[in-house]
């Protein structure tokens, strides 16, 4: 499926909008359609390569949506729900053990690698060449990205977008 982005193609260089293809989300994930993404000095920071995250790149951390597929190991998240997204962390170290996630011993690799932890990224440019995905497990500067239920928050039915106020 092809998706709107904000590419990071090169350091210092502003964002461009272009048309990226979606993967399918993996067992443990879910396909987020974006309502809402905030803006981050650390988005500014990566696009300038103070982290190796390669490029091109979806950055984007502070991503809010609706969950339109989930993966087939998803137990906790159903489509429709309304979500904020967070940091990837393993779920299996000493950290993410002792409820401190933020402590990720792989934290470093899952959230400025620049991929899954098998080396796939969930976009790729038309010409077929791989684009940064998982940024902060998530790449929210998409019109859709694939998250891991473990990045993912259910928010009340009620929460909605107030940009159509605008
Ligand atoms: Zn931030
Ligand atoms: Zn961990």
């Amino acid at each position: 499926m092809m998706v709107k982005a904000a590419l990071a193609t090169a350091k210092e260089q502003p964002l461009v909008i272009e048309n990226v293809e979606i993967d399918e989300p993996r067992p443990d994930e879910v396909q987020v359609r974006l309502v809402a993404t905030g803006v981050c000095h650390t988005d500014a920071i990566v696009r300038d390569q103070w982290y190796p995250t390669p490029l091109p790149a979806v950055l984007g951390h502070e991503g809010a949506g609706i969950v339109e597929k989930v993966g087939s190991a998803v137990t906790g998240i159903t489509r429709g729900d309304r979500v904020v997204l967070s940091f990837a962390s393993c779920g299996a170290c000493a950290g993410c053990n002792s409820g401190h996630p933020a402590y990720c011993t792989d934290f470093t690799m899952r959230n400025f690698g620049g991929a899954r932890r098998d080396g796939s990224t969930a976009f790729r440019a038309e010409d077929g060449s791989a684009v940064s995905s998982h940024f902060f497990g998530q790449s929210s500067f998409a019109g859709v990205t694939n998250v891991a239920e473990r990045s993912v928050v259910k928010v009340s039915e009620t929460a909605r977008s107030t940009s159509s106020a605008r």
